[in-house]
């Protein structure tokens, strides 16, 4: 990946949660407060214009800007894990203009351990990290198995969406769904979907 794809991923990303922002919101009128599209959207729409004013040199450095402008312009609990994620994830890289697929592999764990250690949640309890754990893996043994970059974030695409679905039958055990309890079962959690749309983003632009 290099300077140029990182800033066409957070472009694609931005595109496909406005695209999104009317089903994410649904999903989260039903298990929480029906903010999440509206949230997301406004966290990529300052992403974008935050990557347009300034030309970040680095694939770590975009993405490190990015999540720092989501985690200063959104409010809810999504604006802060998704912008925790991107920057240790960019922080991680070594600052180069292009970084290899398992580098990526390497940071987007650092990111998913910065979603954990900030809000806490564990695979199964119904959050973003049951697509994003299950995508990461998938990217790490196509990485590891010798797959280029397009491949392994087809896989990893393939098992976000996957993973997201898997949320419907989960009981929420963090975020605001966690209230519900019992009710929280049967609905997708959208959190999970909006990672299945950045990890689609990812292989979207990958191809
Ligand atoms: P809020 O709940 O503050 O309104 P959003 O609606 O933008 O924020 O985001 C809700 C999503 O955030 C949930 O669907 C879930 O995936 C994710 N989430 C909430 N709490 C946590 C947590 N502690 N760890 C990981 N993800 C979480
Ligand atoms: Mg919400
Ligand atoms: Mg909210």
């Amino acid at each position: 990946m290099d300077v140029a794809l990182a800033r066409e991923w957070m472009r694609a990303t931005a595109a496909a949660v406005a695209a999104g922002a009317d089903r994410l919101t649904r999903l989260d009128a039903a298990i929480g407060d029906g903010d999440h599209g509206v949230n997301l959207n406004r966290g990529f729409t300052a992403v974008v214009a935050a990557l347009d004013q300034e030309a970040p040199p680095t694939v770590g450095e975009v993405l490190a800007k990015a999540g720092s402008t989501l985690m200063s312009r959104v409010g809810g609990a999504s604006g802060p894990l998704y912008g925790s994620a991107l920057r240790a994830a960019g922080r991680a890289l070594p600052q180069t203009s292009a970084v290899r697929p398992d580098e990526l592999v390497a940071a987007l764990r650092a990111g998913l351990d910065a979603v954990r250690k900030l809000g806490g949640a564990a695979p199964g309890d119904k959050t973003m990290i049951d697509a994003y754990a299950p995508a990461l893996d998938a990217f790490e043994q196509a990485v590891a198995a010798g797959a280029g970059l397009a491949q392994a974030a087809a896989a990893a695409a393939r098992a976000a969406t996957a993973g997201a679905e898997a949320t419907v039958p989960m009981r929420a055990r963090k975020g605001r769904a966690s209230y519900l309890g019992e009710r929280s079962v049967g609905h997708q959690d959208p959190g999970a979907t909006s990672a299945s749309l950045m990890f689609q983003a990812l292989s979207d632009v990958s191809q």
